[in-house]
């Protein structure tokens, strides 16, 4: 009873100051607002995101308890003669407000926020493991990491990973998710078999390759245009048990990039003869380095980084990083595939480092990294994050004018810098996902945060300003990069960015969610229902 005054006078709140055309009863019908929160907590912490620069406040933030109630609260928006959005958000992970919107309610997918445990509410559902068939299925706003700890107790696991484990499945699948073992099995959007997904128009719907194909196909890498994922079907794989972790170090970037290429172009071989995982980073600066030999090599075998002399070479290094899982059963003979593997490779001699840990621990390393800058008080902080599919063709003119040129080796980067290929013909064309016209293609991740510490070169505004830089030297280079988990804000950008794709899209768009109701956040499609139209969200 409490709940639902309190959610009266919150609609009769937003219909004095923004207007709401709604009659307040809509939303008291639907069965949802025990569930439905005013919370200031609650709006507080889906006004923001990972990414801190941008904030937009909801009306709302509904924690669904079954995907009737995600289907309830999407069908009223559409049914409603005025309209108002709503927008998932898995982990709020995202860097661009993807997630957020001003003019409705938020669902809030993952049962990570403090208010969710609070109220006693966990996941609407657990994973469910069918071992005979190789997956499971997961609630949309699982986290990677317990859909990890829920199939290792059968001894399965995912086959394709992001590099963090703390983010929703329905937030990567919107996306692609990638990370070193794309090469080998697809980005997540390529392992998922089923999904179920509550249309813009508020219908429940099971979708596969066979079924629904098109919402299928349009809700993999989709951004939330079309509908809100409430279950995933993942394709497992036997978990493997160890991994042996190998970085290796390069001056030249052309050998860099060969090695890498080379080695994803064993992903057709055996298991023995490829690595399982193929990532890399390009290593700007000194404080760099050190944070990198502190974290990562073990006192047995030091770097002596200050001995390689990288300035005949713009003063950049390049780290390939490279994994081999293995178990009992082949522990006699990961030496052997190793070196065979290694043998080919053209890196600097005596850069080898290498460590063995458990998978879980691997596949959880960002987690690790993560508690330590929480402890400096370095996690929450602006993230001005860039990432970029970069065409094989003009991987080097992006180096020489991006590593060596942009980023100069005056910077300090606070932050990795991946780079790693992946083959195109492990995703599917087929899915909203967007990725250069090569068979081959790069990931570059500027993964900075921005810092108030008094050096300029580390300021939001700087880092900011070199992104911007970035792309315009893309641009005149005619280097055709896509941006992965992308952010415009005009919708030409957009047609521009989808290419041949925009038409179905387009179209997909006008079946699936024609009244523009879902992540507004995005900003692809004004939102038909917009009393402030200042506002995108
Ligand atoms: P949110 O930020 O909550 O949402 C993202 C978008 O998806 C929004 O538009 C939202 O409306 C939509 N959405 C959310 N849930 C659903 C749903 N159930 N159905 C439909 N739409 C939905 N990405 C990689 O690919 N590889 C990496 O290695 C990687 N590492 C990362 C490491 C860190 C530390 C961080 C912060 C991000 C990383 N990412 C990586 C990016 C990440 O995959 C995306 O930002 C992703 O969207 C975050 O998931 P989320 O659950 O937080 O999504």
């Amino acid at each position: 009873m409490a709940a639902k005054l309190l959610l009266m006078l919150a609609i009769c709140r937003w219909i004095v100051t923004v207007g709401l055309m709604l009659d307040p009863t809509e939303l008291l019908l639907l069965g949802v607002e025990e569930r439905l929160s005013v919370d200031p907590l609650d709006l507080e912490s889906a006004s923001l995101d990972f990414g801190g620069l941008h904030r937009a406040e909801p009306w709302g933030v509904l924690h669904p308890a079954s995907a009737q109630d995600v289907a309830r609260l999407v069908k009223a928006a559409y049914d409603s003669s005025h309209g108002f959005t709503v927008s998932a958000r898995g982990h709020g992970h995202s860097i661009n407000g993807q997630a957020m919107t001003t003019n409705g309610v938020v669902i809030q997918m993952s049962s990570g926020s403090g208010e969710r445990r609070r109220l006693g509410i966990g996941r609407p559902v657990a994973p469910r493991v069918y071992e005979k068939f190789m997956y499971v299925d997961v609630w949309g706003g699982e986290l990677w990491i317990d859909v990890l700890r829920s199939t290792l107790e059968y001894g399965l696991a995912p086959k394709s990973w992001t590099d963090y484990l703390y983010l929703s499945v329905g937030g990567t699948l919107s996306n692609a998710g990638i990370s070193g073992q794309a090469f080998n099995h697809g980005p997540q959007i390529s392992n998922v078999y089923e999904l179920d997904v509550v249309t813009g128009k508020g219908e429940l719907l099971t979708c596969s390759e066979e079924d629904n194909s098109d919402l299928f196909h349009a809700v993999l890498g989709g951004l939330g245009q079309f509908g809100i994922i409430t279950r995933a079907r993942i394709a497992l794989e036997p978990a493997p048990q160890m991994v042996r972790w190998i970085r290796v170090l390069y001056s030249n970037f052309s050998t860099f990039t060969h090695d890498q290429e080379y080695l994803i172009s064993l992903h057709g071989q055996s298991d023995s003869q490829k690595f399982d995982y193929v990532e890399g980073f390009a290593i700007v600066d000194d404080g760099l380095i050190n944070n990198w030999r502190s974290s990562f090599f073990s006192p047995r075998n030091p770097v002596k980084i200050s001995s390689i002399d990288a300035k005949g070479n713009g003063g950049v290094l390049y780290c390939l990083e490279v994994t081999k899982n293995y178990g009992d059963l082949d522990a006699d003979t990961i030496d052997e595939e190793v070196d065979a593997l290694l043998t080919k490779l053209n890196f600097i001699p005596n850069t080898v480092f290498t460590t063995d840990l458990p998978y879980v621990d691997f596949l959880d390393r960002v987690h690790k990294a993560e508690l330590t800058l929480r402890s400096k008080g370095l996690w929450d902080v602006p993230h001005p994050w860039l990432n970029l599919f970069v065409p094989k063709s003009r991987i080097a003119d992006f180096d020489r004018g991006v590593f060596k040129g942009i980023l100069g080796s005056k910077n300090k980067t606070s932050g990795p810098i991946l780079i790693y290929p992946m083959n195109k013909n492990k995703w599917d064309e087929k899915t909203s996902a967007v990725t250069p016209e090569e068979d081959v293609f790069y990931l570059v991740a500027l993964l900075r945060s921005a810092l108030d510490n008094g050096d300029e070169t580390q300021t939001l505004d700087y880092l900011s300003d070199q992104n911007r830089r970035i792309l315009r030297f893309c641009g005149d280079a005619g280097i055709n990069v896509k941006q992965y988990l992308p952010h415009y804000t005009t919708q030409q950008q957009w047609r521009d960015h989808f290419g041949h794709k925009w038409a179905q899209f387009y179209q997909r768009k006008l079946e699936f969610d024609p009244r523009h109701i879902l992540a507004t956040g995005q900003r692809i499609f004004k939102p038909s229902c917009n009393p402030t139209s200042a506002s995108w969200y």
